[in-house]
Parts: C-alpha cells; structure tokens; sequence
C-alpha cells in the first residue's frame, strides 16, 4: 500500500524516517541534538518535525537542560494518537489487539478457529476490533499480523500453516483490500523478537533469541540488530531440536523433539502423568498450584521442561552468542518453576570463552507477547526508511 514518493519528497521522506527513528531510539531529545547526530541543518529538521507533530507521530514533550543558550523543548514520541492492530494466529485461536505507537495495549479480541478456516476468524477478530476502535476513536494506521507456519514475510503470505494444512495463503492482500490499511505479515514467534527491540527495556541489545512456548515451540532471532528469517523463512525452528532420545514421535517425524515436551499440550501430557492426573485433565495454573505445594510429580514435570529447553536453547546460544534470551508463550507462565533449571543447564553446556554468560528472562510482556509482538511488525515498518510517513 502506499505510493513511492521521488526526488525532493523522497528525501523528505527519508529524513523523517530517521529523525523519527532517533526520537523513538532517544526517548526525548532535543531539535539541536537531532541535527548534530543526523548531520542535517537545524531548518530540515525542524521542518520534519512539525510534518511528524501535524500527524501525531511525536508531540512535543519537557523543556530540556540548557547548554548555553535557551533551554530546548525536548520531542517525544505520541503515545496517545495513532495505533497499530496486532493479530497473533495460533493452533487453535486467533488474537487480537489495538496497540499504542509504544505497545500499550487500548483493547483485545478473540475468536476460536473452526474447521481450520484461520482467515474467517482473523477477520472476525479484525471487525470486532474496528468496531471499537471507530467507537473509542483510535486512529489504526496499520495491520500486523503473526501466523504460525512457513510465512513469506516479503510477499505477506502464509505459505504452510501446519495446523490447518494450508497452504499460499495471501493474508495481506486479503486484509489490506478488506480494511484499506498497510499490512505486514511475519511468522508469530519472529514478531515477538521485534517487540523485544521496539517496546522492550532492552532496546540496545542488538543479538536477541525469543523462545516461544505455546501451542507450538519456535525462536525469533535477532543478529546485528536485524530479524533472521533463513533463506526460506523457515529460520528458528528450535522446537525440531531433538532433547530425548525415547521421547513421543513429533509432528515432523522426528523423534523427542522439544516441541513434543515443551509445547503446551507435550508439557501438559507429561505433567498430567508425573502428578498421576487423567490425561487431558491437567491445566497449567493446576500443574502450578501442584508445584507450589510441593508435589513431588509436578516438579519433577517442571524440571523435565527446564532441562529439555536448557539442552535446546544451550545448541542456539553455542551459535548465536546471544546478548540476551527472552522465553515467552503460554507455558511461560511456569517459569518460577523451571526458569532455574533453563539457567543451569545452558549454564552447563554452553562454552564461556569470552567470559560472557548470556542473559535468559520470562519476557516482559506476558500474555499480551502474541499481540504485542504483532503489532510491532508495523511499528518496524514505520520506523524502516521505506515507509511513507507523509502520506
Ligand atoms: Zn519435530
């Protein structure tokens, strides 16, 4: 969507980007200050940022330390005008919500998937959503959406959904001529490691792995500051690691894969029997409560998973050298439980040349990652050189 600008409001164009990506990088800063670090004269900077205010893209924030002279008005980002959707498609359901430019969340939505037919209920999602924002008065400018599966993130289409058995599905042009807003359409997992570098705390850290554990197991990687698709978008798929060699048979084929113990459903089996529960009775919040009692079964069952996504993760970080690992999805709720056990054993059997042990933490955005991470896809686009921020 969108139409590509040339010559002198192409480059308007260009330094807005980058004097919007400072102020979001900065948090606050001065007009001066945007000028000395772009390297660009005080009249073009000053003239994207009013171009950025009039769109309610940044506002204008504090009076600011004075260096001399007059003390500057600093610019911030506008947290209160324009929002971004961000649709999460799971196994089983389809999530939604209507997120901030700094990934609050201003409303959510839900719909269950029948008969595989995951587009009907994104866009039943998409239509409760748009409901409410036209009630409430957000101003969505964009659509970001995670699918499970194989995605082309280029081409904004689902090729291979595992769960539906679907295949080439064109999400993107059926939601942007559907709503008339830009979309971008990324694997689920993959857009939780942008929600790390866009909203995060830790927004200088530029070699990231999100580890998701849900309905499915699979990682987002970050490296040099840029996501990590593979050459065929299939990039991350660590739940295919093997971690036991008399484990369950996989979805793959494979034998004891991660995903077979550490996915909602693998764990839960597991647990259910350590505990001596009915299979299929057990939930996680119950497994929890066990585990907080002090039930010998179910932290045994934790300890299983913290050992099984040690072993995994240790294999990714030995190749990746992370600066920070983030574990999310539904299971990561038991991290109290088994986040030690991950420490520990990728503490065991990853190598410490450098001296550097590498960070793993529950990510900070809990049950909303799905979403959040979603949203932030558009946020990434906006914030990329190529977006067309003066339409
Ligand atoms: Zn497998």
């Amino acid at each position: 969507m969108g139409t590509k600008r040339s010559g002198n409001a192409a480059v308007r164009n260009i330094n807005c980007n980058r004097i919007l990506r400072s102020i979001w990088e900065s948090g606050q800063i001065s007009r001066a200050r945007l000028s000395a670090d772009l390297d660009l004269c005080a009249a073009t900077v000053s003239s994207c940022v009013e171009a950025l205010e009039k769109r309610h893209y940044v506002r204008m924030g504090e009076i600011g330390a004075s260096s001399g002279g007059r003390r500057p008005v600093m610019v911030e980002i506008d947290d209160s005008h324009l929002f971004c959707a961000g649709i999460e498609v799971k196994k089983t359901r389809v999530a939604g919500a209507v997120v901030s430019l700094r990934g609050h969340v201003a409303c959510r939505a839900e719909s269950r998937i029948a008969g595989g037919d995951f587009m009907a209920a994104v866009e039943g999602v998409m239509d409760d959503l748009r409901r409410r924002w036209d009630a409430d008065g957000f101003p969505v400018i964009g659509i970001g959406v995670g699918v499970h599966g194989i995605v082309d993130y280029e081409e904004g289409l689902s090729i291979y959904a595992p769960a539906f058995g679907s295949r080439m599905v064109d999400v993107r042009g059926m939601l942007e001529s559907r709503y008339g807003l830009p979309v971008v359409v990324d694997n689920d997992i993959r857009s939780m490691v942008l929600a790390e570098k866009w909203y995060g705390s830790h927004r200088d850290l530029d070699d990231i792995i999100f580890l998701g554990l849900d309905e499915g197991v699979g990682a987002g990687l970050m490296i040099g500051g840029k996501v990590y698709r593979g050459s065929g978008f299939a990039a991350g798929e660590i739940g295919h690691i093997r971690v036991s060699e008399n484990g369950r048979r996989c979805v793959c084929g494979n034998i004891g894969c991660l995903d077979t113990v550490a996915s909602i459903d693998g764990f839960l089996s597991d647990a259910a029997a350590a505990v001596g529960a009915e299979p299929g009775t057990l939930t996680l919040s119950r497994a929890m409560e066990l585990a907080d009692d002090g039930d010998p079964g179910a932290l045994r069952a934790f300890d299983g998973l913290g050992l099984c996504v040690g072993i995994a993760l240790a294999s990714a970080v030995n190749m990746l050298d992370p600066d920070a690992v983030f574990i999310g999805g539904a299971v990561s709720e038991g991290w109290r439980h088994f986040g030690e056990r991950v420490k520990a054993t990728v503490r065991e059997r990853t190598f410490h040349g450098s001296g550097h042990m590498v960070d793993i933490q529950r990510t900070e955005f809990g049950a909303d990652d799905g979403v959040v991470g979603a949203a932030s896809l558009m946020v990434d686009r906006i914030l990329s050189d190529g977006y067309d921020l003066l339409c």
